[in-house]
């Protein structure tokens, strides 16, 4: 079974490197959200030719979602010809903004010296090629397999996912029993099983002032005076403090195996925008939005607590400080269990393909495995693909030629596995 299903595969590397090219040719840009609909039909006329059963499902309502860029998702299902589980790979269709830098030309399918190049390539049309490449051999080797295959197409990952697969998930399409086990074939490298990811706390600060004449500063109360003192205390205690959590998660990179907080933006005064001449006033509100990164050993009250008491002591320390506190969004840490059998299946067969153990790793931030936990309440979920983590978002990104026979066939023979109880 391996030995064919594994030379079908093979068979198709040029099929499989087309397929990555022309998926790197729709360029979906997001945000705004570009051709997402012609990403998905290009993704279910395909599957549809081959027998699968399609739907479009459009993510109406959530964030950016307009007639103009219609929030477009696709999921195709092909039913074995007997009973048994579900095993469905879920892939985003959105890239990021182009960026500067690039010596390829980011939306032509360019293919040299073994790697197809482009926006997209790793993170992660290659993924989604993979995946489908994948399926389709499993189905021609193996047309009487037992239980169901999918494959879905999804937006939005980037901007968090809410009119992919979070408004999907809402609608039961990733639970039991419709789902039993889910691959998302995100660039994790060819060679590691994603458990999960770490949480995510973001909060916007702001304090505030009283505006009087610049000359005279005094008459007046500065709200960036203010918020330097919160700034202070961020790096006198609260990074002190985060860098002395430590975790058990298997996060990669190293550096991100413990509690870590990005000041995402600054701003207080004059607008960013103008450019002319400013007037004399003292601020009187100024705002810092943060990124915290949290742990499966923290709790979202301890997250959140640590700011609010450090705010709420400045608050008894500092004359006329006042704040206001916005939570924006969060997610909790996820990790799947190692002896789940989504992750038994996967790294027994990237040991077979590739001949060396699987590595267990962590993300340092989510993807949409949070949705398919959360909302889903399916828990056999990781991410598994093609592409080298660190090429993702940068100019020239690309995806390897060899990884992407590799990890289709990890993932045909995962789906067996998971389908059926025995090893390819
Ligand atoms: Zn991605």
């Amino acid at each position: 079974m391996r030995d064919e299903l594994f030379a079908r595969i093979e068979s198709r590397t040029e099929e499989l490197v087309e397929l990555t090219a022309d998926l790197i040719r729709i360029p979906t840009i997001n945000p705004p959200g570009d051709v997402y609909v012609d990403c998905a039909r290009f993704i279910g006329e395909r599957l549809g030719a081959r027998g699968f059963e399609v739907q479009y499902v459009r993510g109406e309502g959530s964030p950016g979602d307009s007639d103009r860029y219609p929030r477009m998702n696709v999921i195709a299902r092909r039913q074995g010809s007997r009973p048994g589980p579900c095993v469905h790979f879920n892939g985003h269709t959105d890239v990021v903004e182009v960026g500067r830098g690039w010596t390829v030309a980011p939306f032509a399918g360019v293919v040299r010296d073994g790697k197809v190049y482009g926006r997209g390539a790793c993170d992660m049309k290659g993924g989604i090629a993979a995946a489908i490449i994948a399926v389709e051999a499993l189905v021609e080797t193996r047309p009487d397999f037992p239980g169901a295959l999918e494959i879905s197409g999804t937006v939005d990952e980037e901007t968090g996912g809410y009119g992919g697969v979070a408004y999907m998930a809402r609608q039961g399409l990733f639970s039991r029993p419709r789902v039993d086990h889910v691959i998302i074939p995100e660039p994790l490298n060819v060679d590691r099983v994603c458990l999960g990811h770490r949480g995510v706390w973001w909060g916007q600060i702001e304090t505030f002032g009283r505006i009087a004449h610049g000359s005279m500063p005094f008459l007046g109360d500065s709200a960036i005076r203010h918020m330097s003192a919160v700034l202070e205390r961020f790096e006198h205690e609260l990074y002190p403090h985060l860098d002395g959590k430590r975790t058990e998660m298997p996060v990669a990179p190293e550096g991100a195996r413990r509690s870590t907080m990005n000041i995402n933006s600054v701003h207080g005064g004059l607008s960013e925008g103008f450019d002319g001449l400013p007037s004399a006033v003292v601020a009187d509100s100024c705002r810092v939005v943060v990124d915290r990164r949290y742990l499966i050993e923290e709790s979202y009250d301890e997250v959140r607590g640590e700011i609010v008491d450090l705010l709420e002591r400045l608050k008894r320390d500092r004359p006329n400080f006042q704040y206001n506190l916005k939570e924006m969004w969060s997610v909790p840490p996820t990790m799947t269990d190692r002896d789940a059998p989504v992750v038994r299946a996967v790294a027994g067969e990237i040991e077979a393909v590739l001949g060396r153990a699987a590595d267990y790793v962590i993300s340092p931030g989510t993807y949409d495995q949070k949705h398919i936990a959360r909302l889903g309440h399916l828990h056999d979920c990781i991410a598994y693909g093609p592409g080298i983590l660190d090429l993702a978002h940068q100019p020239d990104e690309y995806v390897a030629i060899d990884d992407l026979v590799a990890s289709a066939k990890v993932m045909a023979a995962s789906a067996w596995a998971l389908m059926t109880g025995e090893v390819a």
